[in-house]
């Protein structure tokens, strides 16, 4: 008996030992081990390169600060989305880090969440109709929409060039909260321009009950262009859209070539963008789109990280924003990070020179 309990102790502390070796081999410390809490991170489609960089990088922040992870991506479908999250519930996760697809979809399952005591972060996107939504980490969404009307002036030569300009304009997702800062952001500039004649909107389409592209998709925006293009500008050019993301850009850029704009004396009209895709940054590179906001999704997965650490470990929570993100139930405590444009005259200093890019990613 004695021997096979010295035995079994023996072959324990062999386990401990091993246990200890392969733990500091990976540099995680034993007891933080014990602790490690699994963080669910809900991410809504690999459609957009961006949303894979989050994804990636959220990874990586928390196993380095020794959390598990279990990252998912939805392909933008809703039910799809909200079944992840609650497997996420079902399966003990301690925090929820989610990118949502439709910001009003999921109060239940974060109903259920709250319950159990699971932190929930609302990440880039805020949900909404919730009380049960801790903190929100984002970008400073309506100064992203002040910078793409700012670039699209720029880009039209103004205000050395009165004009006027003919312009379109494309707003994000309507089930997207950023959508109606990111429009809002550029109309608080394109408005009085608008106002006194310098910018004219041929085809009259404002506001975002008419500018908005479901699901950010391109291939909407392309086909809305187009039917602009055959209903407004038989008889005039056009100069300049405010397009909300890249992968509306290259919608409407192919639309634009399709009638002829880039080539034979058609100047390409202004298109502006957000997210610096690789795409859109050769794009821009090649003349075509002019400008992107760059937003550092490194910089978003350090602050989820820090408040996820904050909010498992009872600290203080850093948010530098307690009033802009009402989400019809609460104002969610959030941290803002700041937006940069890039254009032909800065993408290697702000992009390559940061580290975001490899030199030769782009060209
Ligand atoms: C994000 C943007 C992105 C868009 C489409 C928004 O919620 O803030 O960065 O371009 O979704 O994916």
């Amino acid at each position: 008996m004695k021997r096979i309990s010295t035995a079994l102790s023996a072959l324990a502390l062999g386990a401990v030992t091993f246990g200890a070796l392969t733990l500091a081999g990976l540099g995680v410390s034993p007891a933080s081990a014990q602790e490690k809490a699994t963080v669910g991170i809900a991410m809504p489609t690999k459609s957009s390169a961006r949303w894979i960089a989050d994804g990636d990088n959220m990874v990586k922040v928390l196993k380095e600060r020794g959390y598990n992870t279990d990252l998912q991506y939805a392909e933008d479908d809703i039910p799809n989305q909200l079944s992840q999250i609650e497997n996420m519930v079902t399966k003990g996760a301690k925090v929820l880090v989610i990118a949502s697809i439709d910001g009003t979809t999921l109060s239940d399952v974060l109903k259920q969440a709250h319950a159990k005591g699971i932190k929930v972060i609302a990440y880039d996107r805020l949900i909404r109709e919730t009380p049960n939504v801790d903190y929100y980490a984002t970008f400073d969404n309506f100064q992203v929409g002040v910078l793409q009307a700012q670039s699209l002036l720029k880009g039209l030569g103004y205000p050395e060039n009165k004009g006027p300009f003919n312009i379109e304009l494309f707003g994000g997702s309507p089930d997207d909260n950023n959508a109606y800062f990111f429009y809002n952001g550029a109309m608080s500039v394109l408005q009085p321009l608008i106002d006194n004649g310098t910018l004219k909107i041929p085809s009259g389409q404002t506001g975002m009950d008419k500018v908005s592209t479901l699901r950010w998709d391109g291939a909407t925006a392309q086909a809305r262009m187009d039917n602009l293009l055959s209903a407004y500008y038989s008889d005039k050019k056009l100069n300049g859209v405010l397009s909300p993301y890249d992968g509306l850009s290259i919608g409407i850029l192919s639309s634009l070539k399709g009638v002829g704009y880039g080539s034979g004396g058609m100047k390409m009209p202004i298109v502006t963008g957000q997210d610096a895709e690789v795409p859109s940054v050769k794009s821009i590179l090649a003349g075509e789109q002019y400008s992107t906001i760059f937003k550092d999704t490194r910089e978003l997965a350090k602050v989820t990280a820090d408040m996820v650490d904050a909010s498992l470990s009872g600290k203080e929570v850093v948010v530098n924003d307690t009033k802009t993100y009402n989400n019809g139930v609460k104002v969610v405590p959030a941290y803002l990070l700041k937006p940069v444009v890039v254009d032909k005259s800065n993408w290697e200093a702000v992009l390559v020179g940061s580290g975001y890019y490899k030199p030769g990613q782009i060209n």
